[in-house]
């Protein structure tokens, strides 16, 4: 079923919105003592099974943008890591407006300034 859906919005031109999480073990977030309000046991760690995206929802062309700015050092990583498979591009701004037009063709992560 999923894979359905996601092949008949791609047919159609239908926008898909997704989000997927990403760790590693130095991350505020992640504890193995958490207290569920701002820290949780690790999960959707970088390079795990857990942090991919279901192989059905799979998208074509994907815009990713980065969420937790945990600090420069930490993006870092993140970008050598995904250099292999995704373009890399900065917006020079903390926002960014994105329409259909201006979606990429390859997939591509957005690095929106920090706060
Ligand atoms: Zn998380």
């Amino acid at each position: 079923m999923l894979a359905r859906l996601t092949r008949h919005a791609h047919e159609h031109g239908i926008r898909i919105v997704a989000t997927a999480d990403d760790h590693d073990l130095g991350h505020a977030e992640i504890s193995h003592t958490p207290d569920w309000a701002t820290t949780y046991p690790p999960h959707c760690m970088r390079g795990t099974p857990g942090q991919a995206k279901v192989v059905e929802t799979t998208l074509r062309a994907p815009l990713t943008i980065p969420m937790h700015m945990f600090g420069p050092s930490t993006l870092a990583r993140f970008l050598d890591l995904a250099r292999e498979k995704f373009e890399i591009s900065t917006a020079g701004s903390n926002s960014v407006e994105i329409g259909r037009p201006s979606l990429p063709q390859k997939p591509t992560i957005l690095v929106l300034d920090g706060r």
